[in-house]
């Protein structure tokens, strides 16, 4: 029988990023993942595999996944204790971590201290293995957790900007690239551009490692300039990302981005003049817009020539429900501030700016309905 067992639910999204708060857990530990998430077949799996204590990590997004996990493990182990696996990260991907009344937790503030992850710990590790070889997914790193600001939307907001150095972010990679044969990465930080110089010294001790890369979350406009952009893509950064959130002043205002249209538009501009390409976060259904400003939003992502990523109304940790999923197949509209058919309605058009997105595989399945 194992010590312990650990499992991450299925979340529906996000398959390419793997669960980096259990990661850490389980390497500090030394203990198997079950990963429901990235292998989701077969799906009763865990339940195969006796252990004392089975750890569950659990996101507002996975919060009946893992009940029903827990319920399901304890019927056919009723010794096993259950417990939640927290600590290490407050938040990824947007959804906070949450915790059982019986939990795993770890207080280890975020460092050069962590360890390195270990993801051949989970039992999905040889897709991730086959999918970073092949340069189709990206390996994910974070080189700093939290954000000073106080964007009412955001569960990173006004927590303590803690930071590993350039040279252990960089180790982690050097050795990622060296055991896993990793092709690109992607900087998944709540704001990477915090401290300039930190960020200056992480381009060029990367350069030598011959890596393409993304800055997929964690760049702020106002933060950004013509000297970071010529950095990070001589650096190898090919894909540069912005949260815009909306284009509309008072919309930006409302929701305490910090930012105005201006440094938006200039960030944008300085960033498509260096990067192979540049995105944009908006969210639809924010506090004060309305299905009109969503609209200008949309056409203002695409008079910039942006790849646009909307997602629905992203509420706080503090009025997160249960479950909510903010984008991806089985996103449903949060907030109600206009009608929930209309913010679809602009969900709906905004499919076609999504990257991966295909046309003719969407004309194919219409075809296929009318068969
Ligand atoms: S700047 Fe980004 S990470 Fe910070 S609070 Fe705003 S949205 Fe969140």
């Amino acid at each position: 029988m194992e010590k312990y067992l650990f499992i991450n639910p299925e979340a529906r999204v996000n398959q390419a990023i793997p669960n980096l708060g259990l990661a850490y857990a389980a390497t500090s530990l030394g203990v198997k993942v079950i990963d429901l998430n990235t292998l989701s077949s077969p799906p009763d799996r865990y339940l195969k595999v006796e252990a004392e204590t089975l750890g569950i990590s659990v996101q507002s997004r996975t919060l009946s996944e893992a009940k029903k996990i827990a319920r399901k493990y304890k019927e056919k182990f009723p010794h096993a204790t259950i417990k939640s696996v927290s600590g290490f990260l407050d938040v990824l991907c947007c959804y906070p971590y949450m915790d059982f009344d019986n939990r795993i937790h770890f207080a280890e503030p975020f460092s050069d201290e962590y360890p390195f992850p270990n993801y051949e710990l989970f039992d999905s590790f040889p897709k991730f293995q086959k999918n970073w070889k092949s340069g189709k997914w990206q390996y994910v790193v974070m080189t700093s957790q939290g954000c000073p600001y106080q964007c009412i939307y955001c569960s990173s907001r006004n927590r303590k900007w803690l930071s590993r150095s350039a040279e252990n972010s960089i180790e982690e990679l050097r050795r990622a690239k060296e055991r896993w044969g990793i092709k690109s990465f992607n900087i998944i930080d709540d704001c990477f551009n915090i401290n300039k110089q930190r960020l200056l010294k992480f381009c060029e001790l990367v350069k030598p490692l011959n890596l393409s890369w993304a800055c997929a979350n964690g760049l702020r406009a106002d933060l950004f300039d013509e000297e970071i952009a010529r950095a990070i893509t001589e650096a190898g950064c090919k894909h540069i990302s912005f949260g815009v959130e909306s284009s509309d002043p008072d919309v930006l205002k409302q929701i305490k981005k910090g930012e105005t249209i201006e440094h938006l538009e200039t960030a944008i501009k300085t960033a498509k003049r260096y990067a192979q390409s540049v995105s944009g976060f908006f969210i639809i259904g924010l506090p004060g817009s309305s299905y009109e400003k969503d609209l200008f939003s949309l056409r203002w992502a695409e008079r910039l020539g942006i790849i646009a990523h909307f997602s629905y109304y992203v509420p706080s940790d503090k009025v997160l429900e249960a479950d909510q999923i903010f984008y991806g197949r089985d996103a449903e509209p949060v907030s109600d501030i206009y009608p929930k058919n209309m913010q679809k309605k602009v969900y709906r058009m905004t499919a076609g700016m999504r990257p991966g997105f295909s046309w003719r595989k969407l004309a194919r399945k219409v075809k296929g309905l009318f068969k």
